[in-house]
This record gives structure tokens, C-alpha cells and sequence, in this order.
């Protein structure tokens, strides 16, 4: 199986319907198809989907990491640098859960990854991100927890 360079996915031609999908398909691809064909495995499959994108964008800075994740519109971060190693990431306007109800678990698996991904590259160390809040959980944004090691 080949695999796809980002600059292959890029090449986008729809003179009428442009480069925009609702995000409701999305929503629909993301938290019913992917977790009803992966199933328990989702979380940890999404999250290597996610560091994997992640690396391959890239970042070379923490306005470059913010910038990334809101030209791609997987949300607005907001950054709390806890010590050298740990971040907090706030994210408002989560694509996957922003304004989704109260069911008691949390699945931003993906943007986790992402998250996770893009520091990796920010700092050249390796990272992991812990989701911690989100809408579905009673908040009104998503939260991770970043460890640098
Ligand atoms: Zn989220």
C-alpha cells in the first residue's frame, strides 16, 4: 500500500464546492464510523492517527503550533507552560466536540494525538497528551495534558 504525502492530499480541485466539507460529516466519519469499525481500539488507533498528522505538519514554534491548529480548524488553543516538561492545552471550539452533549466520556482522541505530534516537534523531544475535559464531559472546551519526555 502507498503511502500519501500531504502535499498528494493538497492537490484539491472542485471548482464548485471548494475546499470545505460540513463538519458535521466530518463529526460523522470521526466519532461514529471510526469508533464503530475500530471499536474498543478507537481511542488508542485515533490518538497514533493524530501524533502521526501531527508530525507530519509540524511546528517550529508555539505561534506555529497555534497557528496550525487554528489554519486546520481543530480549535482555538489556549497555552499554559506548567514547567519544562508538562503544557496544558485548552482547546475552544474542539472540531470534534464543541457543543456536544453530556454523555460522560471523552473521545478527542485524534486531536490529542495532533496535539501530542506537533510539540514533538516544537521541542524535538517525544510527547504524550491526556485529554482531561471536554464537552462531553460537562465543559465547554477540551483540555490535554502534555508530558515532554
Ligand atoms: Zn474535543
Amino acid at each position: 500500500m502507498r503511502e500519501y504525502k500531504i502535499d498528494e492530499v493538497k492537490q484539491i480541485v472542485r471548482p464548485e464546492l471548494g475546499n470545505q466539507v460540513p463538519l458535521e460529516l466530518f463529526r460523522i466519519l470521526r466519532i461514529i464510523g471510526m469508533r464503530e469499525i475500530l471499536g474498543e481500539s478507537s481511542g488508542a488507533a485515533l490518538y497514533m492517527i493524530g501524533k502521526k498528522v501531527g508530525n507530519m505538519i509540524g511546528a517550529v514554534s508555539l505561534e506555529d503550533f497555534k497557528n496550525k491548529i487554528v489554519e486546520l480548524k481543530i480549535g482555538i488553543p489556549e497555552i499554559e507552560l506548567i514547567d519544562e516538561d508538562h503544557i496544558v492545552v485548552k482547546l475552544y471550539e474542539c472540531i470534534t466536540c464543541a457543543g456536544f452533549p453530556y454523555t460522560g466520556e471523552m473521545f478527542c482522541d485524534m486531536e490529542s494525538g495532533i496535539i501530542a505530534g506537533l510539540f514533538e516537534r516544537v521541542y524535538k523531544k517525544k510527547a504524550k497528551s491526556t485529554q482531561k475535559k471536554s464537552w462531553s464531559t460537562g465543559f465547554n472546551y477540551c483540555e490535554f495534558h502534555v508530558l515532554l519526555y
